[in-house]
């Protein structure tokens, strides 16, 4: 399989190529030049299959040429057994058709744990093969940073450096990523917001020259194609338990950078019958925007009670946007060059093609905890915010009764204690057994001025062997 840049400049990549990459040369965001599909016969046997083996009928086909079956097989068995639970991703039902996808049960209690347990085992594997060592860096303002660093951990051959902005991340957030402990994990506290860590980032993947010339950088934000893969499968594992082919469902994603609601898009493009998808954002609403307005513009950054989706800019939209003009590179390059300097206004057709699978909605603070309050009153079922998020959307979507709608519970409520609190349903709810002494746990980080030399030769000075 081969992957094109979404600006039609950068050449074609592998899979493995892919995987090692970042942004495409161009500026663009690799996908597949074509996507696998399964028949209905194929998606209604997917029933008989368990997480693991699922993963590997929807994965293989996008890495084919690059990972042996089976090493692919020992790869995904391997990432989904460090889940602690035996279905992976649970469906829990809260009313007639309204479901939630439980997508915390990964190291970290975050969704993240799907795509970056896989990502840094797929790396590992990869760099291995080719006796190569890579650096990831990255920046996150809470759950990126720790699934990253969960996923890397025992890779020999990558030096993780995460940026996080010092004293600007829940304790819970920065002790997950803190206290994992490992020669080639580097905590990174700057001394300003989470900007400009980011800012770090992009400046450093711009100019690699920091760094021994046989170290190449690798991101794992969402941009990295491969973590998109890895949500693609959970959507297919709720679809079928719910009776697809034979039967349609809908999805209600929490969304900032668009990444996973883009995999439920595949999904569907790969045969799964997807009635709705729903587009559930927090006031940081640029995608709610697009869609009623169909215009594409930054707004200043809130912070929300839901702060994994405190986003000003959506990377991943630009994916869709990419089918939704015909895949026309030269368009797509354009539209981005205009967004630059302002405001993008996108065209009937396209939105039309949109509004045909997407609705949205924005729920503010006030209406995520009044959530909370509301699905523990009527189900002792206790919500993380942004799955919260999720639920509000799908109740609000008008959708037909008989369809089932399946939210997708993104992080574990112990993760934000203070939404939960605001929401006032009692007690704070415990972090899970193998986190429960996450406070005691001694933290390794290094506190660094908000200067991208200093960061920079801090990494240079800290690589392994
Ligand atoms: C990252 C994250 C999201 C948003 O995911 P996108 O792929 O950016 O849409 C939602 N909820 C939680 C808990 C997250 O960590």
């Amino acid at each position: 399989m081969k992957y094109i840049s979404t600006r039609g400049q950068a050449p074609a990549l592998s899979f493995e190529e892919v995987l090692l990459t970042g942004l495409a040369a161009d500026g663009g965001l690799y996908v597949p030049e074509t996507l696998p599909t399964f028949s209905a016969q194929e998606i209604r046997d997917m029933a008989a299959l368990d997480y693991p083996a699922l993963a590997q009928r929807i994965i293989a086909p996008f890495v084919a040429d690059s990972i042996p079956e089976d090493d692919l097989k020992a790869i995904i068995v391997d990432t989904y057994a460090a889940f602690r639970h035996d279905a992976v991703a649970p469906l829990v039902q809260l009313g007639a058709n309204q479901w939630v996808l439980e997508l915390f049960h990964g190291p970290t209690l975050a969704f993240k744990d799907f795509a970056l347990q896989l990502l840094g085992r797929l790396l590992d594997y990869v760099l291995e093969r080719r006796h190569q060592k890579v650096v990831i860096m990255g920046a996150t303002s809470g759950d990126t940073g720790s699934a990253a660093i969960e996923g890397c951990k025992r890779c020999n051959n990558i030096d993780i450096f995460i940026l996080h902005p010092h004293q600007r991340v829940s304790e819970v957030q920065r002790r997950q990523m803190t206290t994992v402990v490992g020669d080639n994990i580097h905590n990174l506290a700057v001394q300003g917001n989470f900007d400009d860590c980011q800012a770090m980032v992009k400046a450093s993947f711009g100019d690699r020259g920091f760094l021994p010339a046989d170290r190449s950088l690798v991101a794992v934000n969402s941009i990295n194609w491969a973590r998109i893969m890895a949500q693609i499968v959970y959507y297919f594992y709720a679809g079928v338990a719910l009776g697809a082919p034979d039967r349609r469902v809908a999805f209600s994603v929490p969304t900032g950078n668009f990444g996973d609601i883009f995999a439920g898009y595949l999904a569907r493009n790969m045969g799964l019958p997807v009635e709705r998808l729903i587009i559930a954002t927090n006031t940081n609403d640029v995608l709610h925007r697009v869609m009623t307005t169909h215009t594409y513009g930054r707004q200043p950054l809130e912070h929300t009670l839901s702060p994994s989706m405190d986003i000003t800019v959506s990377s991943n939209f630009e994916r869709l946007l990419f089918d939704l003009y015909d895949r026309d590179g030269a368009a797509i390059a354009g539209l981005m060059r205009d967004f630059d300097a302002g405001d993008v206004h996108f065209s009937e057709a396209a939105m039309a093609r949109a509004s045909a699978l997407f609705s949205s909605h924005r729920v503010s603070d006030e209406e995520t905890c009044a959530q909370i309050a509301a699905t523990w009153e009527r189900c002792e079922y206790l919500l993380d915010p942004h799955s919260a998020i999720g639920v509000n959307a799908a109740q609000s979507a008008g959708l037909d009764p008989a369809v089932p709608v399946v939210t997708l519970a993104t992080a574990h409520p112990a993760k934000f204690p203070e939404a939960v609190a605001k929401a006032g349903v009692g007690d704070t709810p415990g972090l899970p057994l193998h986190l429960r002494d996450l406070f005691e746990r001694p933290e390794r980080c290094e506190v660094l001025p908000n200067d991208l030399a200093a960061v920079q030769a801090f990494m240079a000075d800290n690589l392994g062997a």
